[in-house]
């Protein structure tokens, strides 16, 4: 499978098969907390950067076996609505599969744009972000395309918010000393209290962003956010089931990796192609070895190395 991986186990939605759509890394940001790595394409502008005749068909063949699955995630190393044929994806989807749920995780900058939110409207949920209000902190945290504006970005998820139907989980991602501080929390909240998610979830670094300088929030800190944040529906992202509830954690993928870094060690690039594995399955394994301790990761000239902890 080329475009489809997993099933993962998400923070978010369960055990999800993810669907990406873009190839490393073209997105409309370039997140200094960005898991996947620095972006390479920085365009909003919408194409067939993966032919989608191709996932369809990964789709029917995945799918025919009826694995079980919480949902259907578009997501993966950049932004999902770049693809113009995301529409087609989704409608293929809701026509011959309705049984499965589907969620588009996105940086919620093309919502302006109402092709975007015309192919969005089947979904169940979507998950945008949105991580500063200020345009100063906006360009800090999330680097984006110089033709993006978050105002204009802000007046889109308004927008859809009018329109779709389904759920939405507001995504805010918060960084020590860039967007944590009282102005930029009291903007926040008015967007919020304006937008009206279903739910608004807290995130922080989970494993090393694109920049060694940014680091994780403490978890006081996201607490005294979440009651600052009400009567929102606020809740602090989880860590994701443990593997012992996964019936899709992978026992010698995790093998795999440590033996891979036994001989040398490796970025995640390095190793989601040494072992055919998507990044974003590889990152759910990399975050549980750090979890558990068994492995560290050391800031390169090439990136972060993961290596067995001594
Ligand atoms: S975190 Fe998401 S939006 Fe930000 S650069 Fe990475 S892929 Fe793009």
């Amino acid at each position: 499978m080329k475009y489809l991986f997993g099933p993962v186990p998400s923070r978010r939605l369960g055990i999800s098969l993810g669907v990406d759509l873009v190839p490393h890394k073209v997105c409309s940001l370039n997140c200094i907390y960005c898991e996947v790595g620095r972006t390479t394409n920085l365009t909003i502008e919408r194409k067939e950067y993966i032919p989608i005749n191709e996932v369809i068909n990964e789709l029917k063949e995945y799918l025919n076996q009826k694995p079980e699955l919480d949902f259907i995630t578009f997501s993966g190393q950049g932004e999902p609505t770049l693809n113009s044929g995301l529409g087609k994806v989704i409608n293929f989807i809701k026509e011959y599969y309705p049984q499965y749920k589907i969620a588009v995780i996105t940086n919620g900058t093309l919502f302006w744009k109402k092709e975007v939110r015309d192919e969005v409207l089947p979904v169940d949920v979507i998950l945008p972000s949105l991580d500063a209000v200020s345009e100063q902190v906006f360009l800090k945290l999330n680097r984006p395309n110089k033709n993006l504006k978050n105002d204009k970005i802000i007046e889109g998820l308004f927008q859809l918010r009018k329109e779709f139907k389904g759920k939405i989980y507001l995504e805010i991602f918060f960084a020590p000393q860039l967007n944590d501080s009282k102005e930029e929390l009291i903007l926040l909240k008015e967007i919020a209290l304006k937008m009206k998610p279903d739910l608004v979830q807290l995130n922080t670094l989970d494993r090393p962003g694109t920049e060694d300088f940014i680091k994780a929030i403490t978890n006081e800190d996201l607490k005294r956010i979440k009651d600052f944040l009400e009567p929102l529906p606020v809740v602090i992202i989880a860590k994701a089931k443990t593997r012992k509830q996964i019936k899709s954690f992978n026992k010698n993928i995790e093998e795999q990796i440590l033996d891979t870094i036994k001989r040398r060690p490796c970025t995640d690039k390095d190793l989601s192609e040494m072992l055919n594995l998507h990044l974003n399955e590889l990152n759910k394994y990399l975050s549980e070895l750090i979890d558990s301790g068994k492995i560290e990761s050391d800031k390169q000239d090439r990136g972060f190395f993961f290596k067995i902890t001594k």
